[in-house]
């Protein structure tokens, strides 16, 4: 028999955001800032990261967001 009062809680759905770079969606984001003329700091996916801030002068980590 099943217990119609049962019910599955389900985590709530994480919050996502998209990448500035790859426009993917990720629910854990690094801040960061990696063009001179760019004031406003970006979210970006790991693997953009990992890319942008390779030989970049301007490459500045900002902190990671979880969504
Ligand atoms: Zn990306």
């Amino acid at each position: 028999m099943v217990n119609s009062s049962q019910r599955f809680f389900y985590s709530p759905l994480m919050k996502k955001k998209d990448c500035k770079r790859c426009k993917k969606s990720f629910t854990k984001m690094y801040r960061v800032r990696y063009i001179e003329s760019v004031k406003n700091w970006v979210f970006m996916c790991e693997s953009c990261l990992l890319e942008v801030k390779q030989d970049n002068k301007f490459y500045k980590y900002g902190g990671t967001w979880k969504g």
